[in-house]
């Protein structure tokens, strides 16, 4: 007799699959979406694997498949369960990434009549007015029959009719929140050829008949009236003329909710690639036919073509037919590239990203998986997308924060994700960034990776240099007796830039904000005497924390080195520096963009193209202004704050500065006028500043690397975070003392060697919704391995590759 190991939705699963016998008749697929018992209820389950043998004995039987039905592909559940290991994460939600937005729902009964004839089976007036409402194919749900026959009395006689057999039960899921909605569908009834030339032909006589043919011959012959209203108006005459003329028919269809996209502003036309870009492209290319899923990482400064890269690549997948996923680190501030891609490849471009309705969603991942699309573009989740024979992942900015799932187990890292699966389905994965991630760096160097370069910037002027940076010691300002947040340097160059009819960006960085403490007059930021990491404030404390080891410190009134005085926390806000530019440069129109700012559905691209029109001088922003904004009339941007996120507690601070200054500073001239940047900082003489000023990757990577090798951190070593929370402090404490001391013994018992236990320590959000957070910290080869076999609480926290060690 067969079995299904079945991986069931229920937090109580973990980490498990597990097996039910199937009822007899029925087959199922490993990746099928059915139902089954678990507890008292029916649960939703996907099956891992099919048997003659159950791993547990003592089996229930499955309820059933879901209908519709729904199977994940073989390469989807290997992705799945690999996640599933990795992350040490559970199990259903590892698979669930895979299926349809608004998918888990509960189950509910249905019940048809049976075959079988009433006879001698004794029943009352209401069993039989019962049996009569039944159909014998189409189903009636539980609620539906509690409503009429009151829901006692309906859960009598079903028990009583189930138990004769005389009727069936089954489970379907609740119906969907989401439903299609109709909607008015122009169509060629020509060939888009036939189209161009009609639309050529009645380009004299009827100009307006003759745009709208032609728009619809470019979207592939298929728009909503919406759309095309959208884009000439009124237009219901001219579509009348064209269904006159039998050139085009118009009819009502469920509609696909569109998401707003923005509007195309560069034509979709393809340049004629630089020796650089032919070079990467081929050998993607080559990646792509070989179906092997190689790995690629696109090097090049912002501007230097790799957008252009990934398109050529795109469109070679596409005419061998396959599908393409672009992924972007957050689609607000990332619609230059959908620009691009929807611009060259119209009508074929779906874009998912978290701000869409589940409407939206729904009909896209629909769209998806019913072959509407072959590229899809969106954040890390994108990489889910339905599709069944994809030929290029891109991961474009590959070193972005924002790929790593944070909060919601699985805490999964989309590049590692893509890898897995471009191994698995034999696409080709492509890398791109500007400042790659030092581990992704790493592999390319130790050829897990193929390392592509683009070494020229692609300005409107050929080969223009990267613009010159200024690096101001804010110490000296401070000497001189200036105390404002402005260098004189960079308040002279705003001034003449303003004057000059240039934009400006001012970077603020706000991470690590008032986190630590800082000398002002010699830049010093006390740190941890144990570890070499800066020490955390804790204000309502008052007191100094290692958010690594937990040693605690008092806060010094002077500095230990410098013995200054002026010791004290950084605290600066954007509004704070809003209201000081405005009161410094008074004619100047300023405009503020960060998180705060952008929090509306649409705003962030408001923001963004109010300052490309030009309708402010000045913008202020934080990390959303250093992502890829081609913005031409900019020529200054000065960096407030280089040094903040120096001193957050985390082996990756001197990386993330270094990849935000580069970043931000490749924001300057990209267009009409040469570009500027001057750069703030209290530590100028910190690698991975003075590597950023110098646009110099190659030295940053060796000394932090170097950096790396001494304390044993990534590459290295693997990392691990485990989160324990309770509401008490010291209880909590004592918890993670434990974990610390169950996990040494078990390390010492089983003779793993090279793992190393740190903390207990404060996590880097010490309480969170009232519950205080400790976390210890695993480091070492093989964690995953070890930590997969000790018995870890449900309640511990895991996080493998964590980004922060906060
Ligand atoms: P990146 O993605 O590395 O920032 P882009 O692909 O956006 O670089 O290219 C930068 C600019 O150069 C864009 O305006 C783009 O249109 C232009 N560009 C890219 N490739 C070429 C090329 N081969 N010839 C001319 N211009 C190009
Ligand atoms: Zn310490």
């Amino acid at each position: 007799m067969p079995y299904a190991e079945v991986s069931v939705n229920s937090p109580a699963a973990g980490r498990s699959a597990y097996s039910y016998e199937l009822p007899a008749g029925l087959t199922v697929r490993p990746g099928q979406a059915v139902l089954v018992p678990f507890g008292p209820r029916v649960l939703q389950g996907i099956v891992v694997e099919v048997s003659e043998t159950p791993r547990f004995d003592d089996t229930r039987q499955l309820s059933g498949i879901i209908d519709p039905p729904l199977c994940l592909t073989p390469q989807q559940l290997t992705v799945g369960m690999w996640i599933s290991r990795h992350y040490l994460a559970p199990l259903f939600p590892s698979l669930a990434l895979w299926l349809p937005p608004g998918f888990e729902r509960s189950a509910e009964s249905v019940f048809t009549r049976s075959g079988l004839d009433i006879g001698e089976i004794p029943l009352s007036d209401l069993e039989s007015n019962f049996l009569a409402t039944l159909d014998t194919r189409v189903p009636t749900d539980q609620k539906t029959l509690e409503k009429r026959f009151g829901k006692v009395a309906a859960q009598k006689a079903i028990r009583h009719l189930l138990g004769h057999g005389l009727i069936e039960r089954r489970y379907r899921l609740q119906a969907i929140k989401v439903k299609p909605r109709l909607e008015k569908i122009a169509h060629l009834r020509i060939d888009t050829e036939k189209a161009q030339q009609a639309a050529a032909g009645l380009l004299k006589r009827s100009p307006k008949q003759s745009a709208v043919l032609r728009f619809l011959a470019n979207s592939r012959g298929r728009l909503s009236v919406t759309e095309i209203r959208r884009e000439f108006g009124e237009v219901n005459a001219i579509l009348s003329a064209l269904v006159n003329k039998k050139l085009i028919e118009i009819s009502m269809e469920e509609s696909r909710r569109n998401p707003r996209l923005p509007a195309a502003v560069e034509l979709p036309m393809a340049h004629t690639l630089t020796p650089a870009q032919s070079a990467a492209v081929s050998v993607v290319t080559a990646g792509i036919d070989e179906a092997k899923g190689e790995a690629f990482l696109l090097h090049g400064v912002t501007g230097s073509g790799k957008t252009e890269v990934y398109l050529h690549a795109a469109n070679y997948a596409l005419k061998q037919g396959k599908q393409v996923v672009v992924l972007v680190p957050e689609i607000s501030l990332t619609h230059q590239i959908i620009e691009r891609f929807t611009a060259r490849f119209p009508g074929r471009v779906a874009v998912l990203h978290s701000k869409l309705s589940l409407g939206e969603r729904f009909d896209q991942w629909r769209g998806i998986a019913e072959g509407d699309y072959d590229i899809v573009i969106g954040p890390r989740s994108a990489l889910f997308a339905p599709f069944t024979n994809p030929g290029l992942i891109v991961i474009d900015e590959e070193h972005e924060w924002a790929y790593k799932q944070q909060d919601t187990p699985p805490l999964y890292h989309a590049r590692e994700v893509a890898r897995r699966l471009a191994l698995e389905t034999g696409a080709a994965l492509l890398l791109g960034s500007a400042t790659p991630d030092i581990e992704t760096y790493n592999k390319a160097e130790r050829g897990e990776y193929r390392l592509l370069e683009l070494p020229d910037r692609l300005t409107p002027h050929p080969s223009a240099p990267l613009p010159p940076v200024t690096l101001i010691d804010m110490r000296d300002e401070l000497k001189s007796g200036n105390l404002s947040i402005f260098s004189r340097k960079l308040k002279a160059e705003m001034e003449s830039a303003l004057k000059n009819g240039e934009q400006v960006i001012l970077f603020f960085n706000r991470r690590g904000g008032a986190t630590f403490i800082q000398c002002r007059d010699c830049g010093e930021v006390l740190k941890c005497r144990h570890c070499r990491l800066p020490l955390g404030f804790h204000p309502v404390e008052n007191r100094l924390v290692c958010h690594h080891c937990n040693a605690q410190y008092r806060v010094p009134t002077v500095c230990p080195v410098c013995k200054g005085s002026r010791i004290k926390f950084i605290g600066l806000g954007t509004q704070k520096l809003e209201e000081e530019t405005k009161k410094e440069f008074s004619g100047a129109r300023v405009l503020r963009w960060d998180s705060d700012a952008a929090r509306g559905k649409d705003s962030g691209y408001q923001i963004f193209d109010d300052f490309r029109a030009g309708k402010a001088d000045i913008l202020i922003g934080t990390q959303v202004v250093a992502r890829g904004l081609d913005l031409p009339r900019v020529g200054l941007v000065g960096v407030i704050n280089a040094d903040t996120a120096l001193n957050l507690p985390d082996f990756r601070a001197g990386e993330r500065t270094f990849q935000l200054l580069l970043q931000v500073a490749g924001r300057a001239g990209r267009g009409e006028f040469p570009g500027r940047v001057v750069v703030q900082s209290y530590q100028p003489s910190h690698y991975a500043i003075a590597a950023a000023v110098a646009h110099d990757f190659k030295t940053f990577y060796q000394k932090e690397l170097e950096y790396r090798k001494i304390l044993g951190y990534p590459p290295f070593n693997k990392l691990a975070v485990l989160t324990v929370q309770h509401l008490n402090e010291a209880d909590g404490l004592q918890l993670a003392h434990d974990l610390k001391k169950t996990l040494e013994l078990e390390r010492d018992s089983t003779g793993v060697s090279g793992i190393e236990f740190i903390g207990p320590a404060p996590a880097f959000i010490p309480r969170r919704r009232g519950k205080y957070r400790w976390q210890v910290i695993v480091k070492g080869r093989n964690i995953v391995e070890f930590l997969s076999k000790t018995n870890l609480s449900s309640s511990i926290g895991v996080d493998i590759d964590p980004l922060g060690l906060d």
